[in-house]
């Protein structure tokens, strides 16, 4: 096939620079420009970039179509035998030092994120930055971990197992938090001797080209490359291409089921962290202070609720119920939300137009059937923010569990609260949607928290306490929130490799 990149544009990732460059500097290098074995080469068509805060379009994205996928998949492919041939502790140092650098140019791609995704700097940006460079170090040191095992079949017979690189992986990404979906993806794969073609989000892909910029020059060209576009042109060039080994996807349930079925076409593995509408069960011997800001964090109010673990249906025992919704409401209500890149910003905007409509449009159906809308905080008021994308947190009371504002995900700042009575009732009321990401408790009794994690069909369940992501803590979904797990020593030996049996007979 011919690449029909230009090579006009086309300039080598320049060496690290003693200063960060600024956040404008890192937009205006990525327009309309993919990266493909090292270097910045140009689509044959672009997409714009709007800042949610301001309405502003800050540059182009590639729309890439067949011919850029093919042409990042070939240098994937071409850089991947010399990358599986390398010692394995040595492709972890060089994943971990990315990692260090990241931190180098925290700052500046923390404004990127913040200008793109709408999210708050300090409250979100910066974090994020720091947990995609942990997840870096943490792989980067897990090269010797890529083991097999021995089997005692028969005295005679040498009988074990090695771990194998697949070959191309396919990241698909998300454009909530992609940088931290992007290291979980590409950092396990990278280290066990895989190359990576990641499907940027083309409403955010910025700062996952800087990232992955960062990595490249840590790597050889081609290990690591970034295509932008749609999902339905340029996703779906990936997932189709016969030379993608691997298909790792965050993203909407609806999308997730398409690209299983282009994986399975091929028959290649897919690993899916799709979406969720988790519960968080508040008893009555919990500690109210607690499990108030746990609601706070829990439905990361913070990042406009816009997460697949969202604490989305907070169940709280009616002899809390009052206390709580009024301390929820009271907390919320300190929340400041505005510019993103204001250091007061507590929340910065929704990410987009259409998501903001999907978002309206449960509220309208909630309002239409009797459901109680408690909107929190204040919109701001400052004349250089667009105010089209600014939502205030908001709580649903008084709606049925059948509603669909309690059984599909919002993805917005959208929680639903509701009071228990029964202990078993609230149990089977949490595993009542199709969904099972994640789910918290918040007791002082041992024997509940006990009980309660045992019986909540959650991949991810926490008492007391709501964590985020964590780099060596296995993660993922139940049900229709997905298909495998990421973070951990085991999503790395599980997605990332495949397992050879070799049996040597000496007699
Ligand atoms: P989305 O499914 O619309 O898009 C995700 C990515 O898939 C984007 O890069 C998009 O361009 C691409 N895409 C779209 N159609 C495609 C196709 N046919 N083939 C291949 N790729 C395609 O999701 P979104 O709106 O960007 O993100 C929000 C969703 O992500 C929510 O549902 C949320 O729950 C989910 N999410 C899940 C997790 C998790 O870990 N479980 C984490 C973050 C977000």
């Amino acid at each position: 096939m011919t690449v029909q990149t230009s090579t006009a544009q086309a300039a080598p990732i320049t060496p690290t620079a003693p200063t960060a460059p600024a956040a404008d500097a890192i937009i205006a290098a990525w327009q309309g420009l993919n990266l493909i074995g090292g270097e910045r080469l140009a689509a044959a068509a672009t997409l714009p970039v709007i800042a949610p805060a301001t309405g502003a379009e800050i540059g182009v994205t590639a729309a890439s179509g067949p011919a850029e996928v093919d042409a990042a998949v070939a240098a994937a492919r071409a850089a991947w035998p010399g990358w599986a041939a390398m010692p394995a502790r040595d492709r972890g140092r060089r994943v971990a030092a990315a990692g260090r650098a990241i931190l180098d140019e925290l700052e500046d791609l923390a404004r990127v994120l913040a200008l793109e995704t709408g999210k708050a700097i300090r409250t979100e940006c910066r974090g994020e930055l720091r947990t995609a460079a942990d997840i870096l170090e943490f792989y980067g040191g897990l090269g010797s971990e890529l083991k097999g095992e021995t089997v005692p079949f028969n005295p005679r017979m040498l009988t074990m197992t090695t771990r194998e690189p697949l070959g191309v992986v396919a990241a698909i990404l998300p454009w909530n938090v992609p940088l931290v979906l992007m290291m979980l993806k590409i950092a396990p794969a990278l280290v066990a001797g895989n190359t990576v073609v990641v499907k940027a989000s083309e409403e955010a892909p910025y700062a996952t080209f800087a990232a992955a910029a960062i990595l490249a020059r840590h790597l050889p060209a081609g290990v690591v490359n970034v295509v932008s576009g749609t999902g339905a042109v340029c996703g779906a060039a990936l997932t189709a291409h016969p030379d993608v080994a691997k298909i790792t996807f965050t993203g909407s349930e609806a999308v997730g089921q398409a690209v299983y079925e282009a994986g399975a076409a091929r028959i290649v593995p897919v690993s899916l962290e799709l979406g969720g509408k988790s519960p968080m069960i508040v008893c009555a011997d919990a500690d109210l202070a607690k499990a108030v800001e746990g609601a706070v964090s829990g439905m990361r109010f913070t990042r406009q609720g816009q997460s697949c673990t969202a604490s989305s249906r907070i169940y709280v025992h009616q002899d809390l119920y009052d206390a709580f919704l009024g301390a929820l409401t009271a907390r919320l209500d300190q929340l400041v939300i505005g510019d993103p890149l204001d250091e007061a910003t507590d929340v910065g905007t929704i990410i987009s137009a259409r998501q903001m409509a999907t978002i309206r449009r449960y509220l309208d159906l909630a309002e239409a059937d009797g459901a109680r809308v408690i909107r929190c905080g204040r919109l701001p008021e400052d004349p250089a923010l667009d105010p089209a994308l600014f939502m205030q947190p908001t709580l649903l009371t008084d709606i049925a569990d059948d509603h669909p504002c309690v059984q599909e995900e919002i993805f917005g700042p959208v929680a639903v609260i509701q009071p228990w009575a029964d202990y078993d009732a609230v149990i089977a009321r949490a595993n009542a949607t199709h969904y099972g990401l994640a789910a918290t408790v918040w007791t002082a009794s041992l024997s509940t928290a006990l009980d309660a994690t045992q019986r909540i069909d959650a991949g991810y369940v926490q008492v007391n306490q709501n964590l985020t992501i964590q780099p060596n803590v296995s993660y993922g979904g139940f049900g229709r929130s997905g298909l495998g797990k990421e973070a951990s020593l085991e999503a790395m030996l599980e997605h990332f490799t495949r397992k050879k049996t070799i049996v040597i007979n000496f007699d």
